[in-house]
């Protein structure tokens, strides 16, 4: 007798071991699976949310909203796992996604199915720091979306002699680096807020130049338009908005494009032709007057 419930006792203890094994293995096996599933959802929300709010901006909600579910769908989530919403006082597209995930050993305690979620809000906002300006300053003068402009570069009888040209970069720098910066934009980062100093001097040579590479190197097929553009194409110009000058310098106010329409003219009285644009970039985001620069963030 003695013997048989000393057996049942051993019985007892490896079946709770068993149990306590099983839900150790539970944990490790099926909270992995479920971590993993979230982190995937996590991701597949934000880049919807990112995608829907792009849209929002120019197209309106019923397109943000087809985006974001496209978006999300080519990111391995079905139309019914998924909830696009936009809000438009903030300019703002959510997208939360759940998924039922089957479980494995975790079945064996009862738990056949877990619920997994995830939710992701992306806005559009004004930008208040970025690289790739290029070394032209313009004091603002109420553009107009999609009207051409010329923007002066040349030296010459503006205000305090200025006429658009600044000194971004190694301050002092020759015309090879103001034709260098127009080229391809200045790598470092330009800051609302910042004072820069003018560059006098006639730069009509280096401005021209400059110019006709930015026109030769938009290769896009498509070719780019004021009102379809690749985000970095070189047609595009970011340009400083700016205080007019005072002392030699300019404050940095924000941040505009000008998509190139055609080459500055000759002489001394040059300028580029553009038209004023709004443009995606990458950059710091913020409270600023906007001047046609977005940025495009997760804010949850
Ligand atoms: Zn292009």
């Amino acid at each position: 007798m003695k013997r048989e419930r000393e057996q049942g006792g051993v019985a007892v203890i490896v079946l709770v071991a068993m149990a306590v094994m099983l839900g150790f293995g539970a944990v490790v096996v099926d909270g992995g699976m479920l971590y993993l599933t979230q982190t995937r959802l996590q991701s597949a929300a934000d880049v919807a949310a990112l995608a829907g709010a792009r849209v929002l901006a120019t197209q309106g909600a019923a397109a943000a909203v087809t985006q974001a579910t496209s978006v999300a769908q080519a990111n391995g989530l079905s139309a019914d796992q998924i909830e696009v919403t936009v809000h438009l006082a903030t300019q703002s597209v959510a997208v939360s996604a759940r998924r039922l995930v089957r479980l494995g050993l975790a079945r064996m305690l009862n738990h056949s199915e877990a619920l997994v979620g995830a939710s992701a809000a992306a806005a559009a906002q004004s930008v208040t720091a970025l690289r790739g300006a290029v070394p032209l300053g313009v004091v603002w003068r109420d553009f107009v979306f999609g009207q051409v402009y010329d923007l002066k570069v040349g030296g010459g009888a503006g205000e305090e002699g200025w006429y658009g040209a600044l000194d971004l970069g190694v301050h002092g720098g020759g015309a090879s680096e103001y034709r260098e910066h127009l080229t391809h934009g200045w790598a470092g980062l330009v800051s609302i807020g910042d004072d820069v100093p003018l560059k006098s001097g006639n730069m009509s040579g280096p401005t021209r130049q400059a110019i006709g590479s930015r026109l030769d190197g938009c290769t896009h097929v498509p070719t780019c338009t004021f009102t379809q553009f690749v985000p970095n194409c070189s047609r595009l110009l970011i340009v400083l908005v700016v205080t007019p000058p005072h002392n030699g310098v300019v404050e940095v106010l924000g941040f505009a494009g000008f998509f190139i329409e055609s080459l500055p003219g000759d002489g001394n009285q040059s300028f580029i032709r553009g038209r004023f644009v709004e443009f995606v970039v990458e950059g710091e985001a913020g409270s600023a007057s906007f001047y046609g620069a977005r940025t495009f963030n997760l804010i949850r």
